[in-house]
């Protein structure tokens, strides 16, 4: 009986689709009073509206090529703000006591990284003081604020980060995250169609998918999760359906050997050529990167000939310019020759913890897109994932061919 059920915290997550245009919010507003009416206290994340952050990100754009980051997140945190406003109305109309906050005024506290911010701290005291007083609390997401009061963004996708963030701090009993897809696929549900849902997943694979490009969760918000065991569910906006469980529980997780296939057409390849094979070579390149918070993907060295050697690596395309900025500057230090940027790659990997104790598995997916006619430029695996980067014209045909070689569009798990 829903008197009966104990009171939970619960911290609900809404993207930006879900909250796509006004109709959209008052029916996110009615979800959440369903929630509340059931006795919870309910902690709730938003994104922008729609498509919001891409247009801010284009206005941006039609003034400078290179706008500075602090600048950026002035501008994006303000499509948030737009919605916490909105809800928190919607709420109001509904009967019940609401309050928006941003992420600076409720002490997201994060590093001075712009645009790509770490979350240090998250003060809770604001946000007990509201629930105590039976207020459903709205955050801002993907937004936080440095020691020294400057407004920072959390990378794109964010607002998971804030949700669980916050759902850790808390000590939430689950941080539900409702989005525009019943849950986890085992592939892009919107590239495969015959995709399927996962029951439940644990933080270690939901790492690789995310990491690997499936985009909805960010990858941080994964990390955070695992790091304070904070129990997450993935589920739809328009729907009542369970979604997907992520947490590490033995009794009711799926072993299967493959989770997934995932996709990324968000990286782009630099290249640099002539390179003197000698030590120190590559640590000059890469800590180069890496002062500039740059976060480089999969490396690969040619075989040296006569002393020369070509190194290329992949980046996020936001990174782009910046990479090879530092990658031509340092090039000319060291002497190399030519560098070249390739946006036209796509990354396609597969996930599965089973594969520790599977041999053949990189083999069947090399085979899935040999008979494709899909070739492969760089490969990268780890104890529970082989990724490979092809042409991003192939992406489709490849993710559906490895998803159909695993037997996942048959519903068929294959069990570790
Ligand atoms: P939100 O705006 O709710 O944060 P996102 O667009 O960030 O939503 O993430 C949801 C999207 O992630 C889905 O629409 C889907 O196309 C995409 N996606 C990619 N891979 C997967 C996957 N394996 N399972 C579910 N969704 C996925
Ligand atoms: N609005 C931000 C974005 O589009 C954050 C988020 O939606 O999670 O990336
Ligand atoms: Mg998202």
């Amino acid at each position: 009986m829903e008197g009966e059920t104990k009171p939970k915290l619960i911290v609900q997550k809404f993207g930006g689709t879900s909250v796509a245009d006004t109709e959209r919010i008052k029916n996110v507003a009615r979800r959440i009073s369903e929630t509340k009416r059931k006795g919870h206290h309910v902690v709730v994340v938003i994104s922008a509206l729609g498509d919001t952050t891409d247009r801010l990100i284009e206005l941006a754009h039609r003034i400078t090529p290179r706008p500075r980051e602090r600048e950026m997140d002035m501008l994006l945190a303000t499509g948030e703000q737009i919605s916490v406003a909105l809800l928190s109305m919607a709420m109001h109309e509904l009967g019940h006591e609401a309050i928006s906050f941003t992420g600076a005024q409720v002490g997201i506290v994060t590093d001075s990284a712009h645009t790509k911010a770490k979350i240090l701290d998250v003060k809770v005291g604001r946000i007990l003081e509201e629930l105590e007083k039976g207020s459903v609390v709205i955050v801002a997401g993907f937004q936080g604020v440095t020691l020294d009061d400057q407004i920072t963004t959390l990378g794109r996708g964010g607002s998971d980060t804030t949700a669980v963030a916050l759902a850790a701090a808390l000590g939430a009993d689950v941080c539900e995250i409702y989005t525009d897809v019943e849950g986890v696929f085992t592939a892009d549900p919107r590239l495969v169609p015959e995709a399927r849902k996962l029951e439940s997943i644990s933080y270690e694979e939901m790492l690789e998918l995310a990491a690997t490009g499936a985009k909805v969760l960010q990858l941080r918000s994964v990390e955070f999760a695992r790091n304070y065991g904070v129990v997450i569910h993935v589920r739809s906006s328009f729907s009542e359906e369970e979604g997907t469980w992520i947490y590490d529980g033995e009794e009711r997780m799926e072993k299967a050997i493959i989770s997934g296939v995932t996709h990324d057409i968000g990286e782009a390849k630099v290249t640099i050529f002539d390179v003197p094979d000698r030590p120190g070579v590559a640590a000059a390149l890469f800590q180069a990167l890496a002062a500039e918070n740059i976060n480089v993907d999969m490396i690969i060295q040619n075989v040296s000939e006569e002393q020369k050697t070509a190194i290329s690596f992949t980046v996020s395309k936001e990174d782009l310019r910046k990479a090879e900025e530092i990658t031509r500057a340092v090039a000319r230090r060291l002497g190399a020759g030519e560098v070249t940027v390739d946006e036209d790659i796509a990354k396609v990997s597969l996930v599965g913890a089973g594969m520790r104790t599977h041999p053949g598995v990189a083999a069947d997916m090399f085979s899935a897109l040999a008979e494709n006619g899909i070739n492969i430029e760089m490969i990268s695996t780890s104890t529970i994932k082989i990724s490979c980067v092809i042409r991003a014209e192939d992406v489709k045909k490849a993710v559906r061919a490895i998803h159909k070689k695993f037997g996942l569009d048959k519903g068929v798990v294959m069990r570790a």
